[in-house]
């Protein structure tokens, strides 16, 4: 197994289901509890799990959820628990439907990693640094690895070698080292940019305020910027300010505050405006939608499966990498467990593993062509035909979804990848969003008068109002 993040843990959790031994292979010393690490900077940004991914490691890993919630994670129902702006006006909070967990990435890594590693079937090789594959175009026989702390190359032999190694991985370089052909490989790149800071939540804010949510408009034709409120565990709030190429990203303490302000609406701005810091600003530049197409290659080698941001990582703003990550591992316990690695098998194996990446990639690589300065270098036809149409049924579904609980429903259910998104194309999903009687558009962020107490705002009627 290479590379031991979320991915690497449920992917090696299931091969310990089916194999007698298995090792894992990590560049980083992983912490023995909730903390930052080297190879995962996106962990200092805000991150959830979607209900669709969440279910996936309960069913792999019994009592994930609330070993979560004991460490301080909330679970938010959407849209109950959810203030949100979309491109199209805010978002009613209809009774949730779906949820999401909602704690610093660490928590979520933790959690896994600490029930994954405690099987002794389980052996972590940290400071450890996979070179490249040994075997040929027919069959991958192992992998070569060295310390970080010095010595020469190692071969590692194995029956079946998965790269989990995130978006850096070497995988079409180490490919191509066997013979084979250059996998394919789509970007569709809108230059997405985080820049985190983290605050004192005020008191009962992390229990008892809605996570806010304020997305870019991309029907103004101009670079998109989002802000989002998150609670977090340790009553902090984690705040990501976000934009698309050239929506000037704040890169100091100094600059966050205007960025919030500048925002299409201000709540996330007086959120924050006399919250106590706690941290200085953290900026990355990860965001670009990359999926490698191995199952079109005519030939693949037995031994060898990819997954996690490797095979295809997306806009994080979806929030859908670790969700699509949990599809992958519960094909690879399918398959596994029917015996499916017998030679000639694993192109198979892995053209089932790529499927499951097909929905997430769909539906952040099109809603990010939306936005200008996006650039596509997909090969993918869906985006590369006529988009003014799917735009429009984009804009369709998002006016729906705000106008009626049963449309709204169907599309969490997409959204938090608990349902398929063909849905959205069925003429159930059709027909209801043409009967749908729409609801009246809200005017002010719908937040209760006890959620305005704790976070000390008025309604902004009231303030209009001059009251
Ligand atoms: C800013 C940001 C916010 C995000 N927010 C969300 C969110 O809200 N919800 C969500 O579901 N997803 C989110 N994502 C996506 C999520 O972070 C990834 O989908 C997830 O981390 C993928 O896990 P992985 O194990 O495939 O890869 P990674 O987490 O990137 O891990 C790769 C691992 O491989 C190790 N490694 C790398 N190279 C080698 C090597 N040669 N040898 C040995 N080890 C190696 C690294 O140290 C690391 O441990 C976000 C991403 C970003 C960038």
């Amino acid at each position: 197994m290479l590379g031991a993040s979320w991915a690497g843990m449920l992917a090696a959790h299931v091969l310990a289901r089916h194999m007698k031994s298995v090792t894992v292979i990590e560049r980083d010393v992983l912490p023995d509890r909730p903390a930052q690490r080297k190879g995962l900077p996106q962990a200092r940004h805000v991150h959830v799990l979607w209900s669709g991914g969440a279910r996936i490691v309960e069913g792999l890993l019994p009592g994930t959820i609330d070993r979560m919630l004991a460490a301080g994670a909330r679970k938010i129902g959407f849209h109950e628990d959810v203030v949100t702006l979309t491109s199209h006006g805010w978002q009613p909070r209809f009774a949730p439907r779906q949820y999401v967990m909602m704690c610093g990435r660490p928590v979520l890594d933790w959690v896994v990693r600490e029930q994954v590693l405690a099987n002794d079937r389980i052996h972590l090789r940290e400071r450890t640094e996979a070179v490249t594959l040994t075997g040929d175009g027919t069959r991958v026989s192992g992998v070569q690895v060295r310390s970080l702390d010095g010595g020469a190359p190692e071969v590692l032999e194995a029956d079946l070698v998965i790269d989990a190694t995130g978006r850096g991985s070497g995988l079409r370089r180490w490919l191509s080292a066997l013979g084979l052909p250059p996998v394919d490989v789509d970007v569709v790149d809108a230059g997405i940019a985080y820049s985190t800071r983290e605050f004192v939540a005020p008191p009962g804010a992390t229990a008892g305020f809605p996570a806010v949510n304020v997305a870019a408009d991309h029907r103004e034709r101009k670079p998109g910027r989002f802000g989002v409120v998150f609670p977090q565990e340790g009553g902090r709030w984690m705040v990501t300010l976000s934009c698309t190429r050239g929506g000037e990203l704040p890169t100091t303490e100094e600059d966050f505050l205007p960025y919030a302000r500048s925002l299409r609406d201000p709540l996330v701005a007086q959120l924050i405006g006399s919250a106590e810091p706690l941290t200085s600003v953290f900026v990355s530049h990860i965001g670009a939608n990359r999926r490698l197409y191995p199952e079109r290659l005519d030939r693949w080698p037995d031994g060898l499966l990819i997954l996690g941001d490797s095979l295809a990582a997306f806009n994080p703003i979806h929030g859908h990498g670790m969700s699509a990550a949990a599809r992958a591992a519960s094909v690879l316990d399918e398959r596994l467990g029917e015996g499916d690695l017998t030679p000639g098998r694993a192109h198979d194996v892995q053209r089932q593993i790529s499927e499951t990446v097909d929905d997430p990639w769909i539906m952040a690589a099109s809603k990010d062509l939306e936005f200008v300065n996006c650039r596509n270098h997909a090969t993918d036809p869906r985006l590369n035909q006529n988009s003014a149409g799917m735009h429009q049924f984009i804009d369709l579904i998002a006016r729906g979804s705000m106008g009626s609980q049963a449309v709204s429903d169907i599309v969490t259910d997409v959204v938090s990848m608990s349902a398929p998104q063909s849905e959205l194309g069925g003429s159930h999903f059709l027909s209801l969003i043409q009967r749908s009687e729409r609801l009246p558009d809200l005017t002010e962020p719908p937040l209760s008068p006890e959620e305005l107490a704790i976070v000390n705002l008025e309604p902004r009627s009231a303030v209009r109002a001059g009251r």
